[in-house]
């Protein structure tokens, strides 16, 4: 793991950087609060060893900071507080300040192997759960809510570098009777080719993430409607030349129906109304025969010719 030492005691640190890295360990050495502060608002750190008394920024300061900075992540930096301090009142301070726990100085490398393996067993967990909360676990693919997530963010990105954004809803077609056919195993597999077929298709940049049920969204940042249905049409043609065999022999087919949106140029609805939109061309794909591309013209959607 990597981690984050800040210490100003030149000879302590190296000594703490030596022990960590004979554990394994990536370190980061600091030699003072604002500079640690500086190497964790970059990111990617979870794990920090501070010393308390340091010019510029204290511990219980840069542990402060360190709470109040705002990551991408969510996850929760571990905060293991360096002191030789030992009376009650000063290691509340660092407690307040948001730290996680405390070794005193001298330390020994069994007490300090043992602190930091918990640090590093809690961020571990953390991870994992953080992970689990996003992904399906059908397909390994990310999941409506981070699907969600992401699409808001780069919509925003998109927006500021005013470039388009385009989404493609895909949905299986017939999957009911692949799963009344050939049980939810067969069920299963489907869902794992078409995300795979997904995967495979879209451009560097693009992800693709199931919405529920048979239905996966892609999104393409920088996309107009036109790259958008390319993308959807290399999906398709990709799904279509492959073959699932059942255990008893039989050889399936799988396709699925397209519906292809994308923002432009000013005029921009909230991003939920682009999904909405390439929902509505899904169904137009479904509707003109299904295993093909629709993309999203609000000219045709009776919705939008009765407001104008
Ligand atoms: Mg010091």
């Amino acid at each position: 793991m990597e981690i984050l030492i800040a210490e100003d005691d030149a000879v302590t640190r190296r000594m703490l950087q030596k022990t960590l890295e004979n554990w394994g360990h990536r370190v980061i050495a600091a030699k003072d609060g604002g500079e640690a502060l500086e190497a964790f608002s970059r990111g990617g750190i979870q794990l920090i060893l501070t010393d308390w008394m340091m010019p510029v920024m204290d511990g219980p300061e840069l542990v402060r900071q360190i709470r109040k900075t705002k990551l991408t992540s969510s996850i929760h930096a571990y905060i293991i507080l360096l002191t030789s301090r030992n009376s009650v009142q000063d290691l509340q301070v660092g407690f307040d300040a948001g730290g996680d726990d405390f070794i005193a100085k001298p330390w020994n490398d069994i007490e300090l192997k043992a602190r930091v393996q918990s640090g590093v067993r809690l961020v571990e967990l953390q991870n994992e759960l953080e992970r689990m909360a996003h992904t399906d676990a059908l397909t390994s693919l990310i999941n409506r809510r981070a699907l969600v997530d992401s699409l808001r963010r780069d919509e925003d990105r998109m927006r500021r570098e005013n470039r388009p954004i385009g989404v493609v809803m895909t949905d299986v077609d017939h999957f009911k009777s692949f799963n009344d056919r050939y049980g939810h195993d067969i069920g299963d597999q489907v869902l794992r080719l078409v995300g795979q077929c997904l995967a495979a298709s879209v451009r560097g940049g693009d992800y693709v993430g199931r919405w529920g049920g048979e239905e996966f969204l892609l999104v393409l940042p920088g996309a107009d409607i036109i790259q958008s249905a390319e993308v959807a049409e290399r999906c398709r043609t990709l799904l279509e030349s492959q073959r699932l065999r059942t255990r008893d022999g039989r050889v399936l087919h799988v396709t699925a129906s397209f519906g292809a949106a994308a923002t432009e140029g000013a005029t921009r609805d909230d991003i939920m109304t682009l999904v909405q939109q390439a929902d509505k061309a899904m169904y137009w794909a479904k509707d003109s025969g299904r295993n093909r591309v629709k993309i999203y013209v609000s000219s045709a959607d009776p919705a939008r010719r009765r407001k104008t």
